[in-house]
């Protein structure tokens, strides 16, 4: 049997290497990309390479066309870092190799998620009676919830959607803000509801829902299959819909309420910022990210339910081989999309435990107020703000840039930070999300610096 210790322990000290160097080098290499696909092309040899071998030709294609995304002054999308307990549990996951399909395969995938899926409703403001399923991200918690949310108001209507399918099924209604995540529409689409099933509900200036248009909307719709889907943490502005005036209405209506909390949901975690998501735990079904704001390793995500049998009932299989599965256990396999996946809930339990409910609260708050500082700073040095900073985002724009996309590439090509752009209520701008652990205030501020020159540079 070959000793795996010196083949694990290089790849573990390379991983921490480029953790150590990633706060001090460019966030992107600058190698261009058809470079790093030449390195890792060529013909599939005939014969075997041994292990070490790989792990040299790997250490040297792929460090070139490695973003510092998990570095202090990754500001683009909504990336998280990871932290440390959480990066060496997924490290271990990887090594016990478990298929955490169900509890007759791995006690322990099976007894984290059960743990840290507590943990997770605790901090979120959730019910203690909810299902919690571990999958890839919120795109995967946002399709789950849908389906479950699909497949409840079909029975309220008298139609078995899982036995009978859509064909001939009542049409169901989905109600969403206008400036909802792209990921629900895709949903929809995987969901056999299709994008055309969606109303879409006026939103305010910062992006939240507009309740009153909600319920009009819904009032319209006089008591068909329904689904209300809310958002915590708007994509662009931060901004998180009033649920505890927005899921009453959807509940006079009968309605199924899923909430998009793919980093907003988090809030809840910090006693200064829960008021964001104030009676979000009212809802049905939840989707939240573990890898963009908690700082878990991707891939990592929750889809939660506030009936645990509708949940099962809409994920769930069994076969007479799959001893120990389809019982009314409600975790691993049963909730969740895949049937055999990796152990996603030893990471989730692991940064839970690091940080701890302080902890969480704390990231939250850092990541608030240095995005708040960021504002401070580029409006400072003459940048417009154009959203209400209430979370963690940030959209910038610059009355004598006219080219926002040429601007953020230059700052992406200098190195310093990495922001991308956006375009909000018809404007290109420039968009900062700051979810990293890592990140200081001295990585604001040089990173404010660097978007303020690259505005000179690129002014007039
Ligand atoms: C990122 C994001 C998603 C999608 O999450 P993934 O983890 O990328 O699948 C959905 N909704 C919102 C609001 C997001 O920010």
């Amino acid at each position: 049997m070959t000793d795996l210790e010196p083949l694990f322990v290089r790849a573990a000290r390379a991983a921490a290497e480029h953790r150590r160097a990633v706060p001090d080098r460019p966030v992107v290499t600058g190698v261009p990309a058809e470079e790093v696909r030449a390195a890792f092309a060529g013909p599939l040899p005939d014969g075997p390479t041994d292990p070490d071998g790989v792990l040299d030709r790997l250490l040297e294609a792929a460090p070139p066309g490695i973003t510092g995304t998990v570095g202090p002054r990754f500001f683009g999308f909504v990336i998280g870092g990871a932290l440390p307990a959480a990066s060496a549990a997924d490290i271990l996951t990887i090594g016990w190799d478990q298929p955490a399909y169900n509890e007759t395969l791995s006690p322990a995938a099976g007894a984290a998620e059960r743990a840290a899926g507590s943990w997770a409703k605790e901090l979120l403001g959730l019910p203690a009676g909810a299902s919690a399923a571990f999958v890839t991200g919120a795109q995967a918690g946002n399709t789950v919830g849908l389906a479950i949310g699909r497949n409840e108001v079909l029975a309220r209507a008298g139609w078995d959607v899982a036995r009978d399918g859509l064909w001939s099924a009542p049409r169901v209604h989905v109600v969403a803000g206008e400036e909802r995540h792209a990921t629900v529409d895709r949903a929809l689409r995987l969901l056999g509801m299709g994008t055309g099933s969606l109303h879409p509900v006026r939103a305010d200036a910062n992006g939240a829902i507009d309740v009153e248009d909600l319920a009009t909307t819904l009032a319209g719709l006089e008591g068909r299959p329904t689904i209300v889907c809310l958002q915590a943490g708007n994509v662009n502005t931060g901004a998180c819909d009033d649920f505890a005036a927005a899921i009453p209405v959807a509940r006079a209506h009968d309605a199924w309420v899923h909430v998009d909390g793919a980093f907003g949901l988090w809030a809840a975690a910090s006693p200064r910022h829960a008021h964001l998501t104030r009676g979000v735990g009212d809802a049905d079904s939840w989707g939240a990210d573990a890898h963009k704001w908690l700082n878990v390793p991707y891939d990592s995500g929750l889809a939660f339910c506030r009936d645990p049998e509708a949940h099962a009932r809409a994920m769930s299989y069994t076969a007479a081989y799959l001893t120990g599965s389809g019982g009314t256990a409600h975790v691993l396999g049963d909730v969740t999309p895949e049937s055999s996946r990796r152990a996603r809930g030893f990471a989730v339990w692991a940064a839970l435990l690091e940080l701890g409910r302080d902890g969480v609260a704390a990231l939250v708050d850092r990541s608030c107020a240095q995005a708040r500082r960021m504002a401070e700073r580029l409006e400072a040095g003459g940048a417009t703000i154009r959203n209400e900073v209430v979370l963690n985002q940030v959209l910038v724009g610059f009355d004598e840039v006219a080219d926002v996309d040429a601007l953020v590439e230059s700052v992406q090509q200098e190195g310093t930070c990495w922001v991308g752009a956006t375009t909000w209520r018809g404007s290109r701008l420039i968009r900062v999300a700051v979810s990293n652990a890592t990140t200081t205030d001295d990585d604001i501020d040089r990173s404010a610096d660097a978007i303020l020159a690259a505005a000179r540079r690129l002014s007039g």
